[in-house]
């Protein structure tokens, strides 16, 4: 049987301490069989336990190993193209649909970690931080879009507000979040593992879906057992590999890198980000920070199409670091990791169904940690009948990368040059 553990980050190193799941070693029957314990897998999991069905989750190696145990743990609202290009790309019904749900993840968040008691050092508030007046100017318009569907938690910072928020000479401005945050994403997902465990969910660790063999009544096929569902979820995201043939076509799983500092003495920690937000910035190849609970500063970036995983992630990150925070030179790096996310050429959700018992959503493309947790929602009142807002996502057009995923060297290069300048001359 495959052993597949955490990769070495600093989520995993301070993870709350968490039995391994047996794996799947035997045929069993089920309501709901969801393949993928991320935020998207585990969401849906816990939104359908807590309607009463019966739900397994196979997960290929630990919960949370994917994106969910990995991401900069930013609680960024809305989706990773805005509501504007959502209103583009559907009916206004669909449009208004999904722009009333932009804020719904974070408070799905915040409701589960409450409910549940997940301690998973939920903070509050985030920061979008602007190099220059045109991105000043994006961020005022992305207040009035978000204020047009009912979010008043936006504060715009100038040149001194953001000084006052951030300890860095690169921005000149910045819009606040309220009801953005941070949390540690791992510790998250085992939290409403746990959960979802204790509404009499089943996850199998170790159990990766080599096969769904379609019918009235599905069933997911392990190397060892089976799960017969009257439905399937799949939310294997930029893990997912093959198993869904007509998936793969329209997504590109992308590596992004994080590095963890050791934690820093009090007083440079305050210093830095004093109201302990975290932060990303607004270029397109976006740089996004945090302090952990421990007080190290998190910081991420960079881009790799199709995932390819990078040799020397220190060598990649600390300089992005260095640059924003040159105080830091003396910090040593103690964690350096990489994880994937999953890219759609619109950089909005890939949603739907596949004949009609299973249900798919994935590829948030960077932004997904509010998201994924909408997505278990909404595919949970899909399941029992409610597919109004489900069909608003499945709504949204999807066009297969040229070349497909395997196209993924030449991609990159182009992928990689265009969105750099993008940033640079800022079209
Ligand atoms: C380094 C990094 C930083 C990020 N930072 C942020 C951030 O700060 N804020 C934000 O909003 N978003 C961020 N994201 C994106 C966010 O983390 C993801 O959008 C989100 O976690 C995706 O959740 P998911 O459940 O869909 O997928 P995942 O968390 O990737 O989970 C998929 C799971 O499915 C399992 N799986 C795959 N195939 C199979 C199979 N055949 N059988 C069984 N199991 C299978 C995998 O092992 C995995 O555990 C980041 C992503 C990365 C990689």
């Amino acid at each position: 049987m495959p052993n597949t553990s955490y990769p070495a980050s600093y989520y995993a190193a301070s993870a709350t301490p968490t039995p391994e799941r047996p794996p799947l070693a035997s045929s069993v029957e089920t309501d709901v069989c969801i393949i993928g314990a991320g935020y998207t897998g585990l969401s849906t999991g816990l939104f359908l336990a807590e309607q009463g069905f019966r739900v397994v989750v196979l997960e290929a190696a630990r919960v949370g190993f994917g994106a969910s145990g990995r991401n900069g743990g930013q609680i960024v609202n809305s989706y990773s193209r805005d509501i504007d290009s959502v209103e583009r790309s559907v009916s206004a019904n669909d449009a208004q649909l999904i722009g009333a749900m932009a804020f719904e993840g974070a408070r799905i968040i915040r409701e589960r970690v409450s409910r549940y008691h997940i301690d998973c050092d939920l903070k509050d508030g985030g920061v979008f931080a602007a190099f220059n007046d045109k991105q000043m100017r994006h961020l005022e318009a992305q207040r009035s879009l978000w204020n047009r569907y009912g979010y008043d938690q936006l504060e715009l910072l100038d040149a001194t507000g953001i000084r006052n928020v951030v300890a860095s000479e690169r921005y000149t401005g910045g819009m606040l979040d309220h009801g953005g945050g941070h949390i540690h994403p791992l510790n998250l997902a085992l939290g409403e593992a746990a959960a979802l465990e204790s509404l009499g969910g089943t996850i199998y660790e170790q159990s990766p879906a080599i096969r769904i063999e379609r019918s009235a009544t599905p069933c997911v096929h392990t190397a060892a057992g089976r799960v017969t569902a009257k439905f399937v979820v799949v939310a294997g995201n930029a893990y997912l590999g093959d198993l869904v043939p007509e998936l793969a076509a329209k997504s590109m799983p992308c590596g992004t890198q994080v590095i963890a500092t050791e934690p820093l003495d009090d007083a440079l920690a305050a210093s830095l980000l004093p109201q302990d937000y975290c932060v990303e910035d607004c270029n397109y190849l976006l740089d996004y920070f945090r302090l952990s609970a421990d007080k190290r500063l998190i910081y991420g970036g960079g881009v790799v199409y199709g995932a390819r995983d990078p040799s020397d992630i220190e060598a990649i990150i600390r300089p992005k670091m260095l640059k924003t925070f040159p105080q830091l030179a003396a910090v040593k790096t103690e964690f350096a990791w990489t994880g994937n996310f999953l890219l759609t050429l619109s950089r909005l959700p890939q949603v739907g169904r596949i004949g009609d018992n299973i249900y798919y959503s994935q590829g948030c493309s960077g932004h997904g940690v509010t998201y994924t947790h909408l997505a278990g929602k909404v595919i949970a009142e899909a399941l029992r009948g409610q597919a109004e807002r489900f069909d608003a996502f499945a709504h949204l057009p999807h066009y297969p990368f040229p070349g497909g995923q395997r196209f993924s060297a030449p991609l990159s290069a182009l992928g990689a040059l265009y969105y750099s300048l993008r940033d640079k001359i800022g079209f």
